[in-house]
């Protein structure tokens, strides 16, 4: 059994207590569209492990997280981007964003994407 947090919205998303839109499912690891995209696919992929923010990331869980770089991987190539291109980001605390603290990477396509981002 993976480990959950009750407070974490993402812990609930994976317990079926509130609603998302999943579209990808593995061992280790869902995706769902976010609820306010940022691009015509946005997707948050997160493991089935709570795990607050990078810095709280150990040793024994590489494997768990990269696992979610292969949801990434496999989506695009489903969904038919890999070749266009796509982006895959993970904020970490507020300096850069992070509003909810279970890691998820973003999985971004449809549109370009500028670079450096804000
Ligand atoms: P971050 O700001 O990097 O922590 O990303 C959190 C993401 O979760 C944001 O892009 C939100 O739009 C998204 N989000 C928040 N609540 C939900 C929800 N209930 N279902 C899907 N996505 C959500
Ligand atoms: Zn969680």
């Amino acid at each position: 059994m993976w480990e959950s947090n009750p407070d974490c919205l993402f812990c609930k998303i994976l317990a079926g207590e509130i609603p998302a839109e999943i579209v990808y499912e593995s061992d280790s690891a869902i995706a769902f569209r976010d609820i306010n995209p940022q691009a015509p696919t946005h997707l948050v992929i997160i493991p089935r492990k709570h795990i607050a923010t990078i810095n709280d990331i150990e040793t024994g869980d590489n494997a768990l997280v990269g696992s979610l770089y292969s949801a990434a991987r496999d989506i695009a190539a489903a969904d038919g981007f890999a070749d266009d291109g796509y982006r895959v980001v993970m904020n970490c605390n507020e300096a850069a964003g992070q509003t909810v603290f279970h890691i998820h990477l973003h999985l971004l396509s449809g549109r370009s994407l500028s670079w450096p981002p804000g």
